[in-house]
């Protein structure tokens, strides 16, 4: 044993028997199983007594080189003395014997990922004991089971070198079944099995208790440190100081014939969140049976039975006393436990013992039924059912989904990147999928990879799928933003867009065949499958109104297309906090006209395509004001530098020379002079406005003439707030704002109307998060867009295909891609200083955010923490900001 461990220290907690010495408050040093089961006993529920040894002894075993803590080994005789006063039996007894399991159990559930041993303490003595009691048929089975599983656990043999001696033998005797195999037939298998220890290790099965314990002990604290557990803990984020604590506990058996059994059951459906009991058993049967899948399990209740149309006879009749007492126990440890519970159980001859209690995992929908149901029984609280649904989850609750009873005919497996499902016929080409989507076809575009110049492609999909490209590639990013379903990274794609086919698997799908995309799971289905709708009434309307009641910030929408804006106002948005005006450009109709202005070489000739320009900005301007009511409508005059409305190809560059009668070289040339090297930083935004003016004269007059014209139509006032892109100091928006103010009262004079309207900036340049004190002497409100802010702070873009230095990620420079969530690197800091700065000036400025970050429930809660007035991110993560503003309002303290 090692030293150095602190003689306070209480290593080894027991449980059972009416008492305890921990609670389920003592989670973080005993496990979640260990503390659970100190709990149930406590409670007066049937536990099998034991005992458990901490986390703490885990941390200290690897502090110390794999050696033990001081005083542990005299804590773990105290103990093991409790359990065999308890139990009435005795470790290592011929007669009487006191059998063990032996499991991990760590602060959060790890499943499947450590070791467990059962039936420890059977020896060549023992065996006899508990075949006096039980059967020598039974004893010996059970016997050959310890030896495989301490054998492979602790010994570290194979399993298949047990399998083998074990068919080899049932061959021998013409036996098809385990069930043929009487007890001598197991004696030979025991001894056989120990043989073959011996024969691998050169040292026999070990016969002693105690020494079987230690090894077990030291088995399940060594897998805390396998590879599957190191991998798991990376991926879900739980730290390695943790540890795994160790639950010894006193045998219970469930296959010691038709009046044992073995169980696991759910308080409520995890599925569907149904307040219905659920679950699943075997008769004459271990637990690792249930998991393992040999025999199918039975339904537990007559009710489960008839949903699933099974003909096996359910708990509830098989044993109906036992049946009443479990669901007994499911009440009092729900009410106890105060949410839906995941329970094991064993039923020994008759007799029911309860082996684990823990919170159930659910689906999105199981999760917000339960919420809501247990507010409404009063079980929680409206607040707490409020906490119990985490803001990303909803994600899945607001797309289409495959109808669970649909037959699946799946063609290929990808990535679930962006969940949802949708149904459309196969597009290989982005300019393809817009006119065809154009002409009301549903359609899912089917590409290697995607860059921005799929944007309108993408938009006019129903779903994505790509061969190439991770979780966070641009068509995932992309497609999760703009809420469509998206498989990527199905490797086993092969894309032959010459012949308008694609390959999988020796099948073929032509272009214009129906297929269907299942992005929650990541599959791509071959024809139609049938669909059901998210349903936002409900439950789902009872816990947003809930969240809305707590909630502090505002949550509005990034949207331009009446589409986008309808289904955001649905989902809940409360204005618009970004419209990108030059998205309404890019329209077949338009770009013409848009590039005649670009390519004008004089003001007079600008403003004569302006002029052409002016009736179609105000429509779209009227239709979304008329949408949003009397809700602020944040609309953003042009950002992006020209060259991205030339044309790019030579087919295109000979359409617009001859359409526009420009000599196709003049063309060339002025499209190169228009392009920027660096696009991000150069003559765009502001300075665009700032170089032609009139531009933004005709976009404020757009606005303004539409504002009037519904407020003329419908009553309603329209509240517009114009918003300046890329400032960097007061003097740009001083320009501009002039520009838009005399937009406005040339409007208002005309029209004899006056409306209400703001004039602010973005801050999306650390040069304007500096300058944000002087900027507010003339900004009537701030928009924090953290997408360029990330970019120009960081000095990295995600390159063209949307990824992140996923290197950096890796390499753990950046914890977190800091285009997702805002508070690291700078970012939040700039953000929080401008805000501060802009506030002193400016006291009451309206500051919103409307990067990306403004749908990250983690940057919502950090925005709410600085004191933003509003978050506005797109439409389908609108719920999601809702519920991320409440949980900021209710986490804290
Ligand atoms: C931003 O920069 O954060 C922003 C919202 O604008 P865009 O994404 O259009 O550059
Ligand atoms: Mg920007």
């Amino acid at each position: 044993m090692g030293d150095g461990a602190n003689v306070e220290t209480k290593w080894v907690y027991s449980f059972g028997g009416g008492s305890s010495d921990g609670s389920a408050a003592l989670k973080n040093l005993l496990g979640g199983k260990g503390a659970n089961l100190a709990e149930m006993a406590s409670l007066g529920l049937p536990v099998p007594p034991g005992f458990t040894l901490t986390t703490e002894v885990c941390t200290a075993y690897y502090d110390l080189e794999e050696s033990y803590p001081g005083g542990l080994d005299a804590e773990v005789d105290e103990a093991l003395k409790a359990l065999e006063q308890k139990t009435g039996k005795v470790f290592g007894d011929a007669a009487n014997p006191l059998l063990v399991s032996v499991r991990s159990g760590a602060r959060a559930s790890m499943p499947g990922m450590m070791d467990t041993v059962l039936n420890l303490g059977l020896s060549e003595v023992t065996v006899q004991g508990l075949a006096a009691k039980a059967g020598e048929r039974f004893a010996y089975d059970s016997y050959r089971r310890f030896i495989q599983m301490y054998s492979n656990v602790v010994l570290g043999l194979r399993h298949d070198t047990f399998e083998y001696i074990l068919d080899d033998y049932k061959d021998s005797q013409g036996f098809e079944l385990d069930t043929e195999m009487e007890a001598g037939d197991w004696k030979e298998i025991v001894s056989q099995y120990k043989a073959a220890v011996q024969d691998k290790l050169g040292k026999p099965f070990p016969d002693d208790a105690r020494e079987q314990l230690w090894g077990a002990i030291g088995a399940v604290f060594g897998s805390w440190m396998n590879d599957r557990a190191i991998l798991y803990r990376k991926l879900n984020d739980i730290p390695a100081e943790w540890g795994t604590a160790v639950n010894v506990q006193s045998m219970v058996f469930g296959n010691m014939g038709e009046t044992s059994a073995t169980g696991v059951a759910f308080t409520r459906d995890p599925s569907t969140g149904g307040n219905t009991f659920y679950g699943e058993f075997l008769t004459n049967a271990q637990g690792e049976d249930v998991v393992a899948g040999i025999r199918t399990p039975a339904p537990i209740s007559r009710a489960r039975a008839d949903e699933l149309k099974s003909d096996e006879a359910p708990l509830e009749e098989v044993m109906p006393r036992v049946y009443k007492q479990l669901t007994d126990v499911a009440d009092t440890l729900e009410a106890h436990y105060r949410d839906m519970q995941d329970i094991e159980f064993t039923v020994e001859d008759g007799v029911l013992y309860m082996l684990q209690t823990r919170n159930g995992k659910r689906t999105a929908a199981a999760a917000l039924k339960i919420a809501v149901d247990m507010a409404k029984e009063g079980l929680i609280s409206e607040d707490e059912a409020i906490l119990r649904l985490e803001p990303a989850q909803l994600d899945q609750l607001l797309h289409p989904t495959i109808s669970p009873s649909a037959k699946r005919d799946v063609v290929v497996k990808g990535l679930p990147a962006s969940p949802g499902a949708a149904v459309g016929q196969v597009v290989f080409d982005s300019n393809e999928a817009a006119h065809l989507a154009e002409a009301g076809r549903a359609v899912i575009l089917v590409r290697v990879e995607t860059s921005p110049e799929d944007i309108h492609g993408m938009h006019a999909a129903r779903a994505i799928v790509t061969a190439r490209g991770g979780m966070t590639s641009h068509a995932a990013v992309v497609a999760r933003g703009m809420g469509r379903p998206c498989v990527c990274g199905a490797g086993n794609l092969q894309i032959d867009t010459e012949a308008g086919v694609f390959r999988v698997g020796g099948r073929e799908v032509k272009k214009g065949e129906i297929i269907t995309v299942d992005g929650a799971e990541g599959e791509v289905l071959f024809g139609e499958v049938e669909m059901q709708q998210p349903d936002l009434s409900g439950d789902f309307g009872v816990l947003m109104a809930w969240a809305d009641k707590v909630r502090k910030l505002n949550v509005r929408t990034n949207a331009e297309t009446p589409a986008d804006v309808n289904v955001a106002k649905e989902f809940g948005a409360e204005g618009i906090g970004l419209c990108r005006t030059e998205h309404m450009f890019f329209d077949a109709e338009r770009i013409p006209v848009v590039r005649s202005m670009i390519l004008a070489g004089s003001k007079e000739g600008r403003e004569a395509a302006l002029e052409k320009l002016l009736p179609m900005q105000r429509s779209d301007f009227e239709e979304i004001f008329r949408i949003m009511g009397e809700q602020p409508c944040t609309i953003r005059l042009l950002d992006p530098p020209l060259h991205e409305f030339m044309p790019h190809s030579e087919a295109e560059m000979q359409e617009v020379a001859a359409s526009s009668g420009m000599d196709i070289k003049a063309l060339k040339a002025q499209a190169d002079a228009l392009h920027e090297s660096n696009p991000m930083l150069g003559h765009r935004g502001c300075r665009l406005g700032i170089t032609y003016p009139e531009i933004y004269a005709m976009q404020a007059r757009a606005i303004f003439e539409a504002a009037v014209a519904v407020a003329s139509e419908t009553g309603a006032k329209p509240v517009p707030e114009v918003m300046i892109p890329l400032v960097g100091t007061r003097k740009e928006l001083d320009i501009l704002k002039a520009v838009v103010d005399t937009a406005a009262k040339a409007v208002f004079s005309e029209t004899g109307t006056v409306l209400d309207y703001l004039v602010g900036t973005m801050i999306e340049l650390p040069r304007a998060a500096l300058r944000a004190g002087q900027i507010a002497e003339t900004a009537e409100f701030f928009s924090f867009g953290t997408n360029d802010l990330t970019q120009t702070t960081l000095g990295i873009s995600r390159d063209d295909a949307g990824r992140f230095l996923t290197s950096y990620e890796e390499q753990g420079i950046y914890e977190k891609d800091p285009f997702v969530t805002i508070d690291q690197d700078g970012v939040g800091e700039l953000v929080r200083m401008a805000a501060e700065r802009g506030r002193a000036t400016r006291s009451g400025i309206k500051l919103g955010i409307c990067g990306e970050h403004g749908g990250d429930p983690a940057s919502v809660i950090f925005c709410h923490n600085i004191g933003l007035d509003y978050v506005s991110c797109s439409p389908y993560r609108v719920p999601i900001a809702r519920l991320a503003a409440a949980h900021a309002v209710l986490n804290k303290g």
